[in-house]
């Protein structure tokens, strides 16, 4: 027997009270970010409230991945109810609120709107059940993904159920993992209804420290996605920016301090530099001092500019350097070596072509 479906056994045994949807939280997604949001989001539900009814259930499509949530919190909190279901439709039949954390858009369709998916869940809980008031949803989608598909994802799960039952958002997050873990994540938050933020707002509190409603559905995802998209393009120009002086024999550390204190300053020169050694002494300890390990991955900033371009396009926008930055990144998120890191690793990248006779050539008067 699967540890996750021992532990469900178990838990339904203890179970002291009747199932209550308004009072299950459901999460699927339990990834990089996702695990830490989960962590924190049970661990302030269960301590804000003692109620036995109360009930936690988490899906992920890797099974280690809720082994491992189930084992350390089920041995943190003995006497409550957490559980695993084995589809996303499991989730929905159960949970009032649904928190999904997933790579990108066919993720997302996949999850809600296809065989097995919340929807599937929704209806079939409405078929067996009249109860208005228990089959209330809300899903809270913190996915990074393409705006058009979480609106049209939302209105089909809010088109599902004629008395209005059933409401999805979009919520993307700032902030990395660092922030998912510390509790301090940013939300960008696209929903028609302000009802619905307001429902939100609780959950969003106990996995991070602000969330802006942004206006209408996938008006989130627009505000994460221009973020990053001048993201992208700022941390190349710290990259060119540190190579250049660098290579002419400034010390990073002096470079990174001149830049700090100077009109180039911005988060990727000051928390996020992406030259080794450029930030020692001062409080930050970039992926660039670890080769790069453990930031926002290349592959994920090649995926949000493809997603900032596609969106650029809609409406006819000029993106002249963001055309560029996602060309660049797109190959570094495919290479073998690079696509895992930090997206500092750029810098790397570059180091390596450094000195080559195609970038060299005669110097122009200015
Ligand atoms: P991840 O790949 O680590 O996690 C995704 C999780 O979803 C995995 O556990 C995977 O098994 C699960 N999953 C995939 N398909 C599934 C399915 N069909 N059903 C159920 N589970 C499924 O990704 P992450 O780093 O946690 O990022 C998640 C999202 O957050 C992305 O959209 C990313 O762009 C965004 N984001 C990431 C960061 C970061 O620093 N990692 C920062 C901000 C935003």
């Amino acid at each position: 027997m699967l540890p996750s479906t021992r532990c469900m056994l178990q838990h339904s045994l203890r179970r002291l009270a009747p199932h209550d949807r308004s009072k299950t939280i459901g999460f699927i997604g339990l990834g990089a970010m996702g695990k830490e949001m989960a962590n924190n989001l049970l661990s302030k539900t269960l301590a804000a409230n003692p109620d036995p009814a109360v009930t936690f259930v988490v899906h992920d499509t890797f099974e280690q991945s809720i082994t491992r949530f189930l084992t350390a919190n089920t041995s943190l909190y003995p006497n409550r109810n957490i559980l695993a279901a084995s589809s996303p439709a499991g989730i929905a039949k159960l949970s009032g609120t649904i928190v999904t954390m997933l790579p990108s858009s066919p993720q997302v369709k996949s999850v809600y709107t296809e065989e097995n998916g919340i929807l599937d869940g929704l209806e079939s809980y409405c078929s067996a059940s009249a109860d208005d008031i228990q089959a209330k949803t809300l899903c809270i989608d913190c996915t990074t993904l393409d705006p058009k598909v979480a609106v049209e994802t939302a209105t089909t799960i809010k088109s599902a159920n004629a008395h209005s039952a059933f409401d999805m958002i979009d919520a993307p997050v700032s902030g990395g993992v660092v922030g998912a873990n510390a509790g301090t994540l940013s939300f960008m938050v696209g929903s028609n209804s302000s009802t619905s933020f307001a429902t939100a707002e609780p959950y969003l509190a106990m996995m991070g420290s602000r969330a802006i409603h942004c206006g209408k559905n996938g008006n989130g995802l627009i505000a994460k996605i221009a973020n990053n998209l001048l993201l992208g393009i700022s941390m190349l120009g710290v990259t060119e920016a540190m190579l250049l002086g660098t290579a002419h024999g400034l010390p990073p550390k002096v470079l990174a301090g001149i830049i700090n204190t100077s009109t180039g300053k911005c988060w990727s020169s000051e928390v996020n530099n992406p030259c080794p050694g450029a930030l020692e002494g001062t409080k930050y300890s970039p992926p660039a001092d670890r080769d790069y390990e453990g930031g926002f991955a290349a592959r994920l900033m090649a995926k949000d500019l493809k997603l900032a371009m596609n969106t650029a396009k809609l409406e006819g926008v000029p993106t002249p350097l963001g055309q560029l930055t996602s060309s660049i990144y797109e190959a570094l998120g495919g290479n073998e070596e690079y696509g895992g890191k930090d997206f500092g690793v750029a810098f790397k990248a570059l180091s390596a072509a450094l000195g080559r006779e195609e970038f060299k050539g005669g110097r122009e008067e200015v």
